[in-house]
């Protein structure tokens, strides 16, 4: 793809997440590698006054190639980046369903089978860390382990994907399952599904995936 396209994309995707109130005014941040680095939001811009040359290029130590201030939370960007060659689009949301149960300190259980699209049987969520820092990004990546999504403790929450389409599932998926969570723990005793309920549902998804 071209760094022009790549660029629309991720602008496409964060205009979308604040379309769909997973995000709002200057919260959150999302990124897509290109080439050897990556392509990051801008910090401190509400989505309204973002074009597509606001978008910074970094390498994937978080050093600007172009542009201006990237996001402050390039470091979990680029450690993800790096970490996780079968990654290359990371989405982080302020939403208000991951950011309830974040606030919680909870991991998600198995409330719901479509749990299974953040990669296991749970959602774990970090301790607290102040925003922009490595050890945020240290425990996030720690969390994000055999994972496509993570809750950051009484901050919000990060999605994975393979691109920034499979990122954006991911992260309505997460806030869908977190909601679900939320009002379980309103209503009552939750019923948690089984490792082997949850272990069918993996092996149902790939035959699920295949279109044809
Ligand atoms: P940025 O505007 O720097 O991306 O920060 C928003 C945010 O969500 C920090 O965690
Ligand atoms: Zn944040």
């Amino acid at each position: 793809m071209t760094e022009l396209s790549l660029r629309q994309q991720l602008l496409e995707t964060s205009r979308k997440l604040v379309e769909l109130g997973l995000n709002r005014g200057t919260a959150g941040n999302a990124s897509v590698r290109y080439g050897e680095g990556l392509l990051i939001t801008p910090s401190a811009l509400p989505v309204s006054e973002m074009n597509t040359s606001s978008l910074v290029h970094l390498d994937l130590s978080g050093n600007v190639l172009s542009g201006g201030k990237p996001s402050s939370e390039w470091r979990f960007h680029c450690d993800i980046l790096k970490a996780r060659p079968e990654i290359n689009a990371v989405i982080h949301t302020h939403s208000v369903n991951a950011t309830t149960i974040a606030c919680l300190r909870k991991d998600v259980p198995p409330v719901h089978y479509m749990i299974a699209l953040a990669g296991g049987d749970s959602i774990r969520c970090t301790p607290y860390t102040v925003f922009g820092e490595q050890a945020l990004s240290d425990n996030a990546l720690e969390a994000l382990h055999d994972r496509k999504a993570c809750l950051l403790g009484n901050h919000g929450m990060i999605a994975l994907g393979a691109d920034l389409y499979d990122a954006l599932a991911v992260t309505e998926e997460v806030e869908f399952v977190c909601e679900i969570y939320w009002r379980m723990l309103q209503a009552g005793e939750p019923k948690i599904l089984t490792a082997q309920q949850m272990h069918e549902v993996q092996a149902k998804f790939v035959e699920y995936k295949k279109r044809s």
